[in-house]
């Protein structure tokens, strides 16, 4: 399932920046996600919760920032809000819009609890 795949190769992106910056504990996840890349966050949340037992980032909390989808005028370069997949330029009535925002899905940061400074 597609939000499989990407809870799995989030957790893998994670783990991998957590472990560089010697963190011990990861505690948000941010991330950035387009309205057109038909991410369900229930989705994620849920494999999250399972696939992060045992690692640094169990408990952490998934915040999702939601992009709308963006398109450009090719006639007159105006960038819009595409709402309702209404695909005209609200400045020159034109149809020729080029996709330009909305398809985004990536991990915008992490914030980690702790360093792991402290004792040994
Ligand atoms: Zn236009």
């Amino acid at each position: 399932m597609h939000e499989l795949a990407i809870t799995q190769a989030m957790i893998e992106l994670v783990k991998e920046h957590a472990e560089k910056a010697g963190a011990k504990k990861v505690g948000r996840i941010n991330l950035v996600v387009g309205e057109l890349s038909g991410f369900v966050g229930e989705c994620v949340q849920f494999y999250f919760d399972q696939m992060s037992e045992g690692t640094i980032m169990k408990d952490a909390e998934l915040t999702f920032k939601r992009v709308p989808t963006m398109g450009r005028c090719r006639d007159c370069s105006k960038e819009f809000e595409i709402k309702e997949m209404n695909w005209t330029c609200p400045s020159c009535k034109g149809n020729s819009i080029q996709l330009v925002g909305g398809n985004e899905l990536f991990v915008e940061s992490i914030e980690v609890e702790d360093y792991g400074n402290k004792g040994a």
